[in-house]
């Protein structure tokens, strides 16, 4: 339930904050700064994605402490609160109306290293690059790789379980998540751990309410729960329920649910060596079966580029760091990792040899600049199309489906024909061995009607995949962008479990209302920036 929000009128005199600029009058306990000034909110109303809500303030806490008054004081006065991170999520789950919560200045702090343990507490607004350089001394990282790591914070890759290139090895954040420090919807402080015998008493009543709720719907969860390697969309109860765990329900819950005030990750051994081979493809199916074969290898990475992007970096004449041959339909980077070089030689070898009948040509790099060289094109892959996408906009509003790795060439076959159906251009790639595309189409915003075309693809999009089997967020969560789609994907049934839990940790509706789930009348195309 979302009764809140449409009734808050954040810009009316009324509102608590307005006219009440002291933050020791306006929110009790909060020790934090409150910015009411226009500069502050336009900063906090924009992320990476299209979306763009200003909010009405912009708290900064400084601590746990000063969250949990905060959400006791949103609690009592209806304010919804927008949890924060880097800002470099796509799809709006970090921009709304309400009060943006900074979590990100505050909580900066890289626990200690267990190196023996293999784990680290981090503050939500620790960055990847942070940890990990940390980790480094100890010959560990988080394997979890979003290629956005040098800005984005762990506050944003729990809320979203976000993944990376090595995700088809080592899993999506969900996996290396050992325990949560939160703050609940009344301001109640708990920490949660996986595998926990006793969780905290306001804890275990929330997923009692829960657990009654959805247990008469365990079946259809089991049989419509998407066939996915990764997921980002919905509340993960097919998790929950296989774990018994509520940390699998929170991560992944985009700030809905609760604030991640603290957190202990696993971390993994560096590896000792990495190795790349470069496939060329001619045709989708062949990358399709290509990609079913390679995975029975179990590489590190596997990622795609198909052929509209390598149209665009030809045309755009940058140099992608190999040739590129004519009649390309997709091109993969596989990735080995092992204890030598020789066991990764030997590993891209046995690849040669799997992909033999498929493959046009295979190439390996030969040494670590080469590789580099090699990857230029993928890991720049969102600003490079930026850059190359001349007079039109390159959008990200399909950006993320995840479909079962068998449907894959189906799934690029659909996109194909829905953009050229509607006169889209675009440019795909992204992380094949999952089934998860990036899907950025490039917009002519000065064309009449160029919103009601974008409203078609992205429905007849969200349709093609829960045909496919898929779901439309791999990594990035569904934000306010895809909450209006939840159910062409889910199904009536889930939806209403997704709601349940809602409801039990968030009765109010304050923790970022519209997001994953729709308030009313709400559409994928709200406070589209352009
Ligand atoms: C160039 C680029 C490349 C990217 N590549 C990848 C990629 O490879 N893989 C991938 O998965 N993603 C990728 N992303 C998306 C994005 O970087 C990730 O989703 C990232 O984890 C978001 O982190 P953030 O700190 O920016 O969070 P924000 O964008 O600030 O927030 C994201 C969500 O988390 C919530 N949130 C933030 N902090 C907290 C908290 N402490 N408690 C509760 N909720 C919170 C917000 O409300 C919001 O719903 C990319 C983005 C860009 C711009």
């Amino acid at each position: 339930m979302h009764r809140l929000s449409p009734e808050v009128k954040p810009d009316a005199a009324a509102w608590p904050l307005h006219g009440r600029p002291s933050p020791d009058d306006a929110v009790p306990g909060f020790r934090g700064a409150l910015h009411l000034d226009p500069e502050h909110r336009a900063a906090y109303g924009e992320a990476s994605g299209i979306v763009r809500v200003i909010p009405d303030a912009v708290a900064v806490p400084r601590d746990a402490e000063d969250v949990a008054a905060l959400v006791r004081w949103a609690g009592l006065r209806g304010v919804p609160l927008v949890p924060r991170g880097a800002g470099t999520g796509m799809p709006g789950g970090n921009v709304g109306r309400g009060v943006a919560v900074d979590l990100a200045a505050g909580f900066r702090r890289v626990g200690a290293v267990d190196a023996d343990a293999r784990t680290a507490r981090v503050a939500p607004g620790v960055t990847l690059a942070e940890l990990n350089a940390a980790a480094a001394a100890h010959g560990l990282h988080f394997p979890v790789d979003p290629s956005s790591g040098e800005r984005c914070t762990f506050g944003g890759m729990i809320a979203n379980n976000s993944g990376g290139a090595h995700t088809v090895l080592y899993g999506a954040t969900r996996a290396w998540v050992r325990s949560l420090d939160l703050v609940l919807a009344d301001g109640t402080r708990v920490a949660t751990t996986r595998g926990e015998a006793a969780p905290a008493p306001r804890l275990r009543e929330i997923v009692g309410r829960i657990e009654a709720a959805v247990a008469p719907h365990r079946a259809e969860i089991e049989a419509r729960w998407p066939r996915v390697r990764k997921n980002s969309s919905g509340y993960a109860l097919r998790e929950w329920l296989a774990s018994g765990d509520a940390l699998d329900l929170l991560v992944g819950s985009e700030g809905t649910l609760a604030l991640v005030v603290g957190a202990e990750l696993r971390l993994a051994p560096l590896p000792a060596a990495r190795g790349l081979a470069l496939l060329e493809l001619t045709s989708l199916e062949a990358a399709g079966a290509a990609v079913e074969r390679i995975l029975e290898l179990a590489p590190s990475a596997c990622e795609m580029i198909d052929r509209t992007f390598i149209d665009l970096v030809r045309a755009g004449g940058e140099d992608p760091g190999y040739p590129l041959r004519e009649g390309l339909e997709a091109i993969l980077f596989v990735e080995m990792e092992g204890e030598s070089d020789d066991e990764v030689r030997g590993k891209l070898e046995r690849l040669r040899g799997q992909v033999a009948g498929s493959a046009h040509r295979v190439s390996i790099a030969e040494d670590a600049a080469q590789r580099s060289r090699f990857w230029h094109v993928r890991h720049a892959a969102s600003p490079l199309i930026a850059r190359l996408a001349g007079g039109r906009v390159s959008m990200q509003f399909i950006e993320d489906g995840v479909v079962p790795v068998a449907r894959l060439a189906d799934y690029v076959r659909l996109l194909r024909r829905v953009l050229a159906g509607h006169g889209l251009p675009a440019v795909i790639f992204g992380h094949a061995g999952d089934g998860n595309l990036h899907v950025n189409p490039l917009v002519d915003v000065t064309r009449p009607g160029w919103r009601d075309e974008v409203e078609r693809v992205i429905a007849e999009v969200a349709e093609g995949v829960a045909a496919l089997g898929g779901t439309l967020a791999g990594e990035h969560g569904d934000g306010r962008l895809r909450a209006p789609l939840l159910e062409t994907i889910w199904g009536a049934e889930l939806v209403a479990c997704f709601r349940a839990v809602k409801e039990a940790f968030d009765p109010r509706g304050i923790l970022n209302p519209g997001v994953i789930l729709p308030l009313p009348g709400q559409r994928p195309l709200d406070g589209v920036m352009y």
